[in-house]
């Protein structure tokens, strides 16, 4: 099958547009001036159920919706749409609603930068020890966007593309200079909207550098749900899938990290294909899912996706909480909830499924997980682990935040019996060089989840 894309440009040649209702309609036109709207012929006829469009998840997924913005940012933009006001004022406003929506501190995106000999490494990010994260100027597009995404900077070409780097040689240079880092990621956007061409020039380089420490390549894609025809029908298809098998024949372990929403995405005949093909190479699929409301809030839809991805082949992983960012009034899930929904789905799959770790938020200070909810003398409270860490030595470690059953981020959370600050908190300041925490002390990285 061949891809094509449906934007707001070309969206009245969407096969379902007679479908789509005046409202709608009029959504899609003024909440895609702020989100970024893409989606596809495969997520449009073989994921999306057209005859209860407006509750699907997978519509949902990719299609804005009006409640996406507040009432007043919508009503605000819709009267400029009205009344044409001048571009230059529409864009203002535009950047305006999308700097409320994303609380990104201005630098921020600077801590896990790495440097070397002096240099700023713009494509690279390296947070925790053993895992340097590549984004390869190529792979920043997805082949559809979801709504809860907030790779801005990317897909509107809003500011300039800080992440991607072109240079291999740089990440070659900075992994000699770093033995501890055994893993590479390389992300997004989606890397798998590369050419295979220009893949392989990145993955020879890397394999071809001297790197004995060097053990894992993964790739971190939406592609198995977005466009598994990138594995069998792509001009390149076949191409790929020998890169892959070439990175496993080198005694690598390719570990394909699939990001999924819902086990719709799951079950057509081209996802099970792909997969089957991709597992072919050597490769390993682990998935990761971040939790959101009106697309996954049930425990039901989490075992029954991460059984079928147990079916299939595949490996659950991670469980994120959405981020405290962005259409968040629209997504957001309070970890009570979050844990909940957590539990109840881990409790009612096989063991071979509980390799999944969560709910997970990934925060400045690391991955902090909700490992359950209890009372200590008599005070509630959240039981909190970290997953990954800034400190290695944080990992594990369980820790207590006082019970509130509507939070909803780790900025929100207080520490249980009194404390003033969580144990990792003075340390955690010393690394920021900073007195105070950054309002939300986020990363760069929990803007996408895989
Ligand atoms: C999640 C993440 C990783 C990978 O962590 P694992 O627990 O090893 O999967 C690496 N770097 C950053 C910045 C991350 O957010
Ligand atoms: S969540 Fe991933 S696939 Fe979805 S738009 Fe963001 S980067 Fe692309």
């Amino acid at each position: 099958m061949r891809y094509r894309a449906y934007a707001r440009h070309n969206l009245q040649s969407l096969p379902a547009y007679g479908r789509l209702s005046k409202e709608q309609l009029e959504a899609i036109s003024i909440v895609s001036e702020v989100l970024p709207f893409k989606t596809n012929n495969y997520v449009v006829n073989e994921l999306i159920d057209w005859d209860n469009y407006e509750e699907d998840p997978m519509f949902i997924l990719n299609f804005p919706q009006k409640s996406m913005l507040s009432p007043s940012h919508y009503k605000t933009l819709a009267m400029m749409v009205g009344n044409n006001v001048p571009k230059a004022d529409l864009a203002k406003y535009v950047a305006e609603v999308r700097q409320k929506l994303n609380p990104h501190p201005a630098g921020q995106q600077d801590y896990n930068v790495p440097t070397l000999q002096g240099k700023k490494l713009t494509g690279i990010q390296h947070k925790y020890n053993e895992t340097m994260l590549f984004f390869p100027s190529q792979g920043q597009t997805c082949h559809a966007y979801c709504t809860f995404c907030f790779r801005w900077p990317q897909f509107t070409g809003q500011s300039e593309m800080k992440f991607a780097m072109k240079q291999t040689g740089l990440v070659t240079s900075y992994l000699k200079e770093n033995p501890s880092i055994s893993d590479i990621l390389i992300t997004g956007g989606d890397p798998m909207t590369m050419k295979a061409s220009i893949l392989k020039k990145y993955l020879d380089a890397i394999m071809d550098a001297d790197l004995p420490n060097l053990k894992t390549i993964r790739i971190g894609s939406k592609s198995l749900s977005f466009w598994p025809y990138r594995f069998i029908s792509d001009p390149d298809s076949a191409e790929l899938l020998d890169l892959f098998q070439e990175v496993t024949d080198r005694g690598l372990h390719l570990a394909f990290m699939a990001h999924f929403n819902h086990h719709k995405e799951l079950q057509t005949d081209a996802l099970k294909e792909a997969v089957s093909r991709i597992r072919k190479t050597g490769a390993q699929i682990r998935t990761q899912s971040p939790l959101l409301r009106h697309i996954n809030d049930d425990p039901v839809v989490w075992a029954n996706m991460w059984q079928t991805q147990v079916d299939l082949g595949m490996i659950p992983y991670y469980m994120f909480v959405a981020r405290d960012t962005g259409a968040q009034s629209y997504f957001g899930i309070s970890l009570e909830e979050a844990h909940r929904i957590y539990s109840e789905a881990y409790k009612s799959i096989s063991g071979i499924g509980r390799t999944v770790r969560g709910p997970s938020m990934s925060a400045g200070p690391g991955k902090i997980r909700v490992a359950g909810i209890t009372e200590v003398q008599g005070e509630k409270v959240f039981v909190l682990e970290f997953l990954q860490g800034r400190n290695a030595d944080w990992i594990g470690k369980p820790f207590f935040a006082a019970y509130d059953p509507a939070v909803q981020w780790l900025d929100d959370l207080k520490p249980a019996f009194g404390e003033k600050e969580f144990f990792y908190e003075k340390e955690y300041k010393k690394m920021l060089k900073v007195d105070k925490l950054p309002e939300h002390f986020l990363d760069m990285d929990t803007q996408k989840y895989a």
